[in-house]
């Protein structure tokens, strides 16, 4: 169960070094993604997906059926390798290590290991994030918008590199802390979803710092970006585009400010360190989450009031589901008195952990993941309806969200064995209450 214990007593995972986990027989490994071959399929094309999408908001494109014809003609004239580009990636990734290592901030201890220790982590992101703000206040950054498919090529090149370096550095010795789903024994597939657990130079926590910092900070820049090219063009940035800025600059504020609530999330306490993680956090997220303010430099949305009621009831809808659903958790999970003090009810298991039935989570069991997409669709909406390339995000999201709410039940049934589908029977509803 999640405790407090005092800051100072820091675990790492050299001190005490675990036993690596016991190769399975080919026959037992859980594949998920597809397997080796999913994840071969997942390395080669997400990277392209981020660079055409990049290339394919440009300009003129991204409307129509025209620019999708003209597509590979513009990817082919499109300058994508530069190594300006690079030192831009790897200076902001070295401002943000930084920040990290340097700014002050609490102190917090993760979930328990494998091993019974906690690791220690500096939680100062939302002070980096304003002061990343400040820094980049300095800046021209319209320039983020001209160089973006190099950028992005650029963020693509680095976090493969850099999983590359993880999956290698997890065969050292001692053998570090693993992670289950990254240690079938396939290589390639191992390589996806990430050997070691907290991989980590000194006190950096790389997977930590990757999922909060560079790529999600990021994101806020390159829409900052698209906001200072419109202006360039049109003389003002316009309400579609400034609301996109805000929403997802508040959703990113949101991840820092409650920071501590990634030590308990999946990708923190069971996923390896891999090219999943490393991609996703470096490329994935800033340079495709932020193809809505990319499309609105070029485009105008012409968005009705009654449409733009509906867009603000979806975003502030959502984002009191998503915070109150993910608050509500944290809450119970770090400070159990006082969330009882609060009425939340829950049902004891046999593996001694509590789930809560009542509140956001008695009305479904990823209603946060709703709250997190009705956002999505928000932001989306903001584009206005003339092209289905900025709907990317939420249609890609909403697959996310499906299949990891599918990857998290099967991880609940295991860790909760019979009590999971009593809870599952008092809480009947996944996304919706009373609907799905
Ligand atoms: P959850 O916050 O839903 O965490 C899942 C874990 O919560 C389970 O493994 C279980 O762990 C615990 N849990 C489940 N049900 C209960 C219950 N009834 N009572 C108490 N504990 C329960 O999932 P994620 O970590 O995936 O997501 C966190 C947030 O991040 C979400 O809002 C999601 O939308 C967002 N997200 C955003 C992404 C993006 O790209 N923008 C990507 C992924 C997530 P245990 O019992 O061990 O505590």
């Amino acid at each position: 169960m999640f405790q407090r214990r005092k800051a100072s007593s820091t675990a790492t995972t050299t001190s005490t070094p675990p036993p690596p986990p016991p190769q399975k027989k080919k026959e037992s490994v859980e594949y998920e993604f597809g397997g080796p071959l999913g994840a071969l399929a997942t390395t080669v094309t997400l990277p392209l997906v981020v660079v055409v999408l990049g290339v394919a908001c440009d300009g003129e494109y991204c409307v129509g059926l025209d620019a999708i014809a003209g597509l590979f003609p513009h990817l082919a004239e499109t300058r994508l390798v530069g190594a300006r580009a690079f030192c831009i990636v790897i200076g902001w990734i070295g401002f943000q290590a930084v920040l990290q290592l340097l700014l002050p901030g609490r102190r917090a201890l993760g979930a328990k290991l494998a091993t019974g220790d906690r690791l220690e982590y500096l939680l100062n992101g939302h002070l980096a994030f304003w002061v990343s703000l400040l820094a980049v206040s300095q800046m021209p950054l319209a320039g983020l918008y001209d160089d973006f498919p190099e950028l992005a090529v650029a963020a693509c090149f680095v976090s493969i590199f850099l999983a590359v370096c993880l999956y290698a550095a997890s065969f050292r010795r001692p053998t570090p802390l693993l992670a289950q789903p990254g240690t079938t024994g396939s290589p390639l597939y191992d390589f996806f979803m990430g050997r070691e657990l907290n991989p980590r130079i000194g006190p950096l926590d790389l997977k930590c710092f990757c999922e909060l910092r560079p790529g999600l900070i990021g994101w806020l820049v390159l829409d900052l970006g698209c906001c200072a090219k419109r202006r360039q063009l049109r003389g003002s940035v316009g309400l579609p585009l400034a609301l996109v800025t805000l929403f997802q600059g508040l959703y990113v504020w949101d991840a820092l400010y409650f920071e501590k609530s990634i030590l308990t999330t999946m990708d923190i306490t069971t996923d390896g360190f891999g090219l999943m993680l490393a991609f996703g956090d470096l490329a994935w997220v800033p340079f495709t989450y932020s193809l809505q303010a990319r499309f609105l430099v070029d485009h105008d949305a012409n968005i009705s009031t009654l449409l733009l009621l509906a867009i603000l009831a979806l975003q502030f809808g959502g984002y009191f589901v998503f915070r109150g659903a993910n608050s509500q958790k944290d809450l119970f999970r770090s400070d159990f008195r006082r969330a009882e003090q609060r009425g939340i009810r829950w049902i004891e298991t046999a593996s001694g952990r509590k789930l809560i039935i009542s509140g956001f989570w008695g009305a479904a069991r990823k209603i946060n993941y709703t709250g997190d997409w009705l956002m999505s669709l928000a932001w989306c909406l903001l584009t206005g309806f003339n092209s289905p390339i900025p709907y990317f995000y939420c249609t890609y999201f909403a697959v996310l969200l499906v299949h990891r709410a599918m990857r998290d039940d099967h991880a609940c049934a295991r860790k909760y064995g019979d009590d999971w589908p009593k809870y599952k029977a008092l809480v009947p509803y996944v996304f919706i209450p009373r609907l799905v």
